[in-house]
């Protein structure tokens, strides 16, 4: 895998424990006090309207559950998806390591994690 298509992001407070995790290789999610789990950028709980959040490991598996392929002038394909984690949660990232003839809805991905220069590490998804 290489990070060449990953554009570099930076930490901040709210961010930071999900970069250490990320770091190591786990994956974290927010979660409410109610349990509902949701994507980590997400700052509101979709369901309750909570704003207590803390996180949650996720396993690190998922399903391919919508994509695009981008096709960019003199460059290779780059395929984007929304994963839908195993714990619920819908995420948008890289797919890597997969020809886009074989991208279908239900795909069993598996997280993955790389460091574009000059920037934290990011999940992307291969297949499983
Ligand atoms: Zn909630």
């Amino acid at each position: 895998m290489s990070a060449e298509n990953m554009l570099p992001v930076q930490r901040d407070d709210a961010s930071a424990a999900f970069f250490d995790a990320a770091a190591e290789g786990r994956l974290l999610v927010h979660q409410c006090p109610q349990g509902h789990l949701f994507a980590p950028q997400i700052s509101t709980c979709p369901r309750c309207q909570s704003t207590e959040l803390s996180w949650s490991e996720a396993s690190g598996r998922a399903t391919l559950a919508s994509y695009a392929v981008i096709n960019r002038r003199g460059q290779s394909e780059l395929p984007v998806a929304i994963v839908e984690l195993d714990e619920g949660p819908w995420i948008r990232m890289q797919l890597q390591d997969v020809s886009t003839g074989d991208l279908k809805v239900g795909l069993p991905l598996q997280i993955r994690f790389a460091a574009p220069e000059g920037g934290e590490p990011l999940p992307y998804a291969v297949p499983a």
